[in-house]
């Protein structure tokens, strides 16, 4: 378990959602991940985080923010965000993010002059929805594993085809991602890429 000392603000609602991911073998595993890698898993207010956002993980200060009001009213969604944020703290803490950044980097610039914004932004759009379609698949599989049943629709596509790349299609089919800035030019399917060392055969 993640130090409850480094759990900062309120760590008693910190410890209590953490507490809640015993069950869940997946999930302990992530969470000793952070403690190995020094994450600090905070508090955040409400006024402090845009509309919709349950929570969010800073690269700079290893720091997983759950939503105060999420905590409080909502301890099942608190659950699966502190899931969600721990597989992002994960792909940082290990080198899988940096490691897909500079795989697409590689990619893009074999094949020329990009339609879009840039190679920068490309980049950027393709890493957002493949770490996305990461978090979405482990929180999806820690709270089945929990006996929660999904919630949302991208949630339920998942279950039922549990594989990494149903997550990332229904991750760049939902309408929270269709407006993500990070949105490029037309593209008619989904940009599939893979974190290194999974593939579409490797079900949950
Ligand atoms: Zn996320």
């Amino acid at each position: 378990m993640v130090d409850p000392l480094r759990a900062g603000t309120d760590p008693l609602l910190i410890v209590r959602t953490m507490a809640s991911l015993h069950g869940s073998p997946v999930a302990r595993s992530l969470l000793d991940q952070a403690r190995e890698a020094r994450v600090e898993i905070r508090v955040a207010e409400d006024i402090d985080l845009d509309a919709g956002v349950f929570g969010k993980y800073t690269w700079d200060d290893r720091t997983i923010w759950i939503r105060r009001s999420l905590l409080e009213r909502d301890p099942t969604e608190a659950t699966k965000t502190l899931v969600h944020e721990l597989q992002h703290a994960a792909d940082h803490t290990s080198g899988r993010s940096d490691q897909l950044r500079a795989q697409l980097e590689r990619q893009y610039a074999a094949e020329g002059p990009l339609p879009t914004s840039g190679l920068i932004d490309q980049v950027d759009y393709h890493l957002s929805i493949a770490s996305e379609s990461r978090a979405v698949l482990r929180h999806t599989q820690v709270m089945a594993e929990l006996g929660f049943p999904p919630r949302f629709a991208v949630e339920r596509a998942i279950v039922a085809a549990p594989s990494e790349l149903a997550a990332y299609q229904a991750v760049w089919g939902s309408e929270a991602v269709r407006d993500n800035r990070h949105m490029a030019a037309p593209l008619g399917n989904p940009p599939v890429v893979f974190m290194p060392g999974n593939s579409a055969e490797n079900p949950l």
